[in-house]
Order: structure tokens, then sequence, then C-alpha cells
């Protein structure tokens, strides 16, 4: 069960992830809010921990976000409110075995037989040390398990184009979260185009904006009041404002 990150824990989960990439942050914020290792966590198809994050982001944050994003072709600023719950129409529900990422999925096409994992986590971070260009391909092979055909086996470099496009379809129907994007549209210019929603980066750029302003809150009180980081951070949020409020801090 999702908790969300606050006082303490939101600090302790910032200063974490300060010095790590985005892939090992993504990680650790939903190893926090969720208390499981992140090393449980790494072999979880990629969807399934975005659906997480969006989980500790409605649990954190609250359902709604303020988004802006600049259209690629005139510049001109689109600011919309997105309700994460929309992102992923048909809830979240997914088996254990597959959550953790262990399932193997099985697609025939023709006489071709695939025997496939959903990628995770860990093996973006190999494909991620590929080449630009490789990386499509060093995800796919991450994910294979094991291709036969007629019965014999073969490698992954072996399917052919329209048994890879096949798998990757059926990879997108089983991990749909896996790439969340959103169909935008410019009031400026009318141009419309996809736009990938990153969460793990969205909430991170939360988090950091949401650690420095309890630091400061902290550091408010703890001058006006005498009181303790841990007092104040054990405090509600909207407790916390009130005394702000109080103190004449804005
Ligand atoms: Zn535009």
């Amino acid at each position: 069960m999702t908790a969300g990150l606050a006082g303490e824990q939101l600090l302790a989960v910032w200063e974490q992830g300060r010095g790590v990439d985005a892939l090992t942050r993504a990680l650790l914020v939903w190893s926090a809010a969720d208390s499981l290792p992140v090393e449980d966590l790494a072999a979880a198809p990629l969807g399934v921990r975005d659906l997480a994050l969006l989980e500790v982001r409605r649990q954190t944050f609250g359902a709604v976000a303020d988004c802006y994003v600049a259209c690629p072709r005139c510049g001109d600023g689109l600011e919309f409110a997105l309700d994460v719950r929309d992102l992923v129409p048909g809830g979240t529900a997914v088996a254990d075995d597959v959550a953790a990422g262990s399932a193997v999925h099985e697609l025939w096409v023709e006489d071709w037989d695939v025997r496939f994992r959903l990628p995770g986590s860990r093996d973006l971070r190999v494909a991620s040390q590929a080449d630009h260009d490789l990386r499509a391909a060093v995800l796919l092979e991450a994910a294979v398990v094991s291709v036969e055909r007629a019965g014999i086996r073969c490698a992954v470099q072996d399917l052919p184009s329209p048994v890879v496009e096949a798998l990757d379809a059926e990879l997108a129907r089983l991990d749909p979260a896996a790439d969340l994007t959103l169909e935008l549209r410019c009031a400026a210019c009318s141009h419309a185009w996809p736009s990938r929603f990153d969460v793990g980066a969205f909430l991170w750029r939360e988090i950091e904006v949401n650690a420095r302003r309890l630091l400061q809150e902290v550091d408010a009180l703890a001058r006006t009041y005498g009181w303790s980081e841990r007092d104040i951070l054990s405090l509600p949020a909207t407790r916390r404002r009130s005394y702000l409020d109080l103190a004449g801090w804005s």
C-alpha cells in the first residue's frame, strides 16, 4: 500500500536522491513510499513502477498536477491541470508475479515463438549504457527469455521486423503505463503533438520544491518558537502552516 511522503521522510528521500541518477531516484521514491527495498523493485515492469509513482504523487501532493509545456513549434506556453488518475484508465490492479517482473509471457507470430518478460528498471539501466541507436534493441534483448522458430532455438537478432513489431505491441498492451503520453494542442498556433509524461522526473521536481520549502518552514518555526526539527517535522502540514501564519511568515 503506497503512502504519501511527508515531513522527515520527504526530506530523507530528497537527500538520498540528490546524488543519484533518475532511474535510481525513481526507485528510491517508490521504495520509501511503499517501505520496500530498492532491490526488490528493480525488476518491476516500467509501467508498474510509473503507476506506483503516480500513486505516490496522488498520496503526497494530490491527484491534480499543474503542468507547463512549451509548444515545440511556436514556443508559446501551455498550462493545464492534469488529473493523474486520468493517465491510467482501467485501474492499476496487476497480478503479483507481473508486478514483480518475474512473469514470463509468450507470443506466437506465424512459426515464431517468443517468450519474454516485461522490461524493468534493471533492464533500462543496461540499455541506457548502450549507444543511443542500440538502446531499443538492447532493451528488447534484455526482455526476451527465449526465441524459437518452428521448434528450433534462435537468437533475438534473428527475429524479423514484423515479429519485433508484434512484440513491441504486446509489451505496450501488457504494460500500458510504461509509455504515458499526453496529446497536447497549442492554443496559439494549433500545433498538436504527443508529449511523453515522465512521472519520475515530474514527481522529483515536486519533491525538490517541497523539500526546500519544508526546510525554510523548519528554519522559520525553529527561530520563532525554539522548537526542534523533529517536533516541527512531526506537525501535520496544515498545523505547520497555521503556526507560520501566526508567526507572520509567508
Ligand atoms: Zn504553438
